[in-house]
């Protein structure tokens, strides 16, 4: 009986104080807690009862509409940089935050107009970058920074770490004196992201 009525609820909208389950059933996970036994909602939004490892959370409606999808400009971080690609971990989509994790690619190729030899030019890991979704094809999020406004807007050293200035063409840091490459967005360390 239990167990229906958490399959009955799993996916479902909820509000605060919404009962979810007991703790004998499952752990309190993101979203809710628990009061003398039972699991309730802490907030507005869809249940997920995971049965698997008995785990009940909520995640908030708003967050769940927020998905990168083609034409979404997003921003994110850049985790790693391959010769002919860079992987972005995602965390802003259309001005608004989500919560998951989605990761991008965006490929040499899709970087800007002219030629550009290495990715290690464009980006380096550690780098906030705005870019906007191409292909969403086989489920990966294609990105391209093709556009004045898109590419990075935070840089950093990657000897040192601090924020690098730019001028014109340059990268320079102003701690170690450091000189790198990056494909800028036009707004460059002057944008709110
Ligand atoms: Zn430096």
């Amino acid at each position: 009986m239990v167990n229906e009525q958490s399959k009955r609820k799993s996916g479902q909208l909820v509000v605060p104080g919404d009962r979810l389950g007991v703790i004998e059933e499952f752990t309190p996970g993101q979203g809710t807690y628990e009061e003398g036994g039972t699991i309730f909602s802490l907030t507005t939004g869809r249940a997920l009862m995971d049965l698997l490892n008995k785990k009940v959370s909520v995640y908030p409606k708003a967050q769940v509409s927020a998905v990168p999808h083609v034409g979404s400009v997003v921003i994110g971080q850049v985790l790693e940089v391959q010769n002919k690609q860079a992987t972005i971990r995602i965390f802003e989509v259309d001005g608004r935050s989500i919560s998951g994790v989605f990761s991008g690619l965006l490929h040499i190729s899709d970087v800007t107009q002219r030629y550009v030899e290495s990715m290690y030019e464009v980006c380096k890991a550690g780098d906030i970058v705005r870019a906007k979704v191409i292909s969403d094809k086989n489920r990966v999020l294609h990105l391209t920074t093709n556009d004045k406004d898109l590419g990075v807007v935070y840089g950093f050293c990657s000897r040192c770490g601090q924020s690098l200035a730019q001028k014109r063409f340059i990268m320079r840091c102003p701690e170690c004196g450091n000189t790198e490459r990056r494909k800028t967005a036009s707004d460059y360390d002057k944008g709110e992201i």
